[in-house]
């Protein structure tokens, strides 16, 4: 069955292009008579207080909108996201990096701007040794290894769409040094497990769509 979704991140309080996406992704599935289901992200906790996320689903029943479960919270499915990083660790396709931020400046693509870099791979080839030597003074974020090929998808408004990662967006981070697990390993674990299968979302998020197939 169709099942869409709409996934705010209540850092605020939902803002036109959120209802905009919400609306769209809503009439979308209910249109072709499939299941609708929300999620709040909420991964950064200190950013996205329980209040607001409580204000958003006030906000989206008081215009109308129903959903067929109970929202999922990303902040309570910490162990679950766990359990599906330790998959990917034992099929050799997780490694922690060390890298400090300015390390990751120092060597990022200058027409990237500030907060966006390709990675250079820096600790892909750590030995276990040297891995565990350096994980005695600093915790390591987690990284994806990713596939040396074009990844293709068909969009619904942009068409076809083609993405190589290793050269585009490099190995990218599933669990940051602090713990806190990455929105990109979040959103495939609930969608996934969610039986999601149209993503309606914003333009912003096109780029994600190759690292989360
Ligand atoms: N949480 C994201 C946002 O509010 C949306 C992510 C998604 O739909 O996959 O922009």
């Amino acid at each position: 069955m169709v099942t869409g979704r709409f996934a705010p991140t209540p850092s605020g309080r939902l803002h036109l292009g959120n209802i905009l996406c919400a609306m769209l992704a809503y009439l979308s599935a209910r249109s072709q008579g499939g299941r609708f289901l929300l999620r709040i992200e909420d991964l950064d906790v200190p950013r996205c207080p329980r209040a607001l996320a409580e204000q958003a689903l006030a906000d989206l029943r008081w215009l109308g909108f129903t959903w067929d479960e109970e929202p999922v919270y990303q902040s309570q499915q910490g162990e679950i996201y766990q359990r599906y990083l330790k998959k990917l660790e034992e099929r050799g396709l997780v490694y922690p990096c060390f890298c400090t931020r300015a390390e990751l400046h120092a060597c990022a693509a200058p027409n990237l701007g500030d907060t966006q870099y390709v990675y250079s791979g820096r600790c892909a080839h750590l030995s276990p040794q040297e891995a565990a030597e350096k994980a005695r003074t600093r915790r390591p974020a987690m990284r994806l290894r990713v596939p040396d090929e074009e990844v293709a998808f068909e969009d619904g408004l942009f068409g076809h769409q083609q993405e190589n990662l290793a050269r585009d967006c490099g190995d990218f981070v599933l669990r940051r040094s602090d713990g806190l697990f990455g929105y990109q390993l979040a959103v495939v674990v609930d969608d996934a497990l969610s039986g999601v299968t149209e993503v309606v979302r914003g333009a912003d998020q096109l780029d994600s769509t190759p690292r989360q197939l």
